[in-house]
């Protein structure tokens, strides 16, 4: 009896000896949104189980914390956020909950865009400062997002470093691939012609990295509701640049954006996938299949009808 306390003492003292001494046992993963869940995936492979804290088409940005969150973070073996202020309330809630391993910040190191000010379209208050969290939208930075996680696994979980680290080397080839596949994508429409209008800021770094330039009512959050003032002016905005189409988006309410469009006489293009995968049985469940998701449907609607 005692001699098992010991070792069971000893275990909870190294985790992360026991978990090297125990092949088949897998690192419990848990990751604050469902990108994030699927980038570690990738890595981590078959020697981890992921979950994620907010799921396929939920909103980071009115996550509310719920009991069953709480034990998830409690139990991991790994936490893994963004960072950037986007997913504050799973940090906080994981350290209330008792997690005392290590919670990784994804974002360490990745240049972030600041607010842009045209002097237009913003809604009032920034539930996430002036920074913009969605650096996950252009591939170059989630190829360092996913560095980040290689990182952080090895760490964790040493004896499996090998594996973490041949994994992280396939997926950025698909990143390279990706990223090559969006440039000639978005090439085929003309510069001019590429405007776009989404239901909140989140596609900074998808419109900086392949030349398209997004406009939203919202700003990085989409927590409070966009003011009249923001919506008139971009109506206005829109009628006056002639913008291409308008995007909802798979996490925010449709209706103030198809106002919008009826008002400016912009067509709805489709539906992207900003904060979040989609279910399984959608069109973006996981990263790749979400940015090239994105891509086309942005491609479809921008390119001129010949
Ligand atoms: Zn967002």
């Amino acid at each position: 009896m005692r001699r098992s306390m010991l070792v069971l003492g000893l275990l909870l003292l190294f985790p992360t000896l026991a978990l090297a001494q125990d092949p088949v046992r897998k690192l419990k993963v848990v990751a604050s949104f469902s990108i994030l869940a699927d980038m570690a995936r990738e890595v981590g492979g078959e020697a981890v189980t992921v979950d994620s804290i907010v799921g396929p088409d939920q909103d980071m940005h009115v996550y509310e914390p719920a009991p069953a969150d709480a034990r998830r973070l409690a139990d991991a073996g790994l936490v893994l956020v963004l960072g950037l202020g986007f997913d504050r309330g799973v940090q906080q809630l994981a350290k209330s909950a008792g997690f005392r391993g290590e919670l990784v910040p994804v974002s360490a190191g990745i240049p972030t865009r600041k607010e842009h000010d045209h002097g237009h379209g913003k809604a009032q208050g920034h539930a996430h400062g002036a920074f913009d969290p969605h650096v996950w939208q252009d591939p170059e930075r989630a190829r360092a997002m996913v560095r980040n996680i290689e990182a952080a696994l090895a760490k964790r979980d040493p004896a499996r470093a090998a594996l973490y680290r041949a994994n992280a080397e396939r997926y950025d080839a698909e990143l390279w691939r990706l990223r090559d596949w969006a440039s000639a994508e978005v090439a085929s429409v003309p510069k001019d012609q590429r405007k776009v209008v989404t239901s909140h800021e989140s596609f900074g770094y998808l419109g900086e990295r392949f030349g398209i330039r997004f406009e939203a009512p919202q700003s990085f959050g989409t927590d409070s509701e966009p003011s009249a003032k923001a919506v008139a002016r971009l109506i206005q905005q829109l009628k006056r640049d002639r913008t291409r189409a308008i995007f909802l988006e798979n996490i925010a309410n449709p209706r103030t954006l198809e106002r919008i469009a009826q008002e400016a006489g912009v067509r709805i293009g489709g539906r992207l996938y900003s904060d979040a995968l989609s279910a399984p049985d959608g069109p973006a469940p996981t990263y790749l299949a979400m940015m090239r998701h994105n891509i086309g449907q942005l491609v479809a609607a921008l390119r001129p009808a010949s």
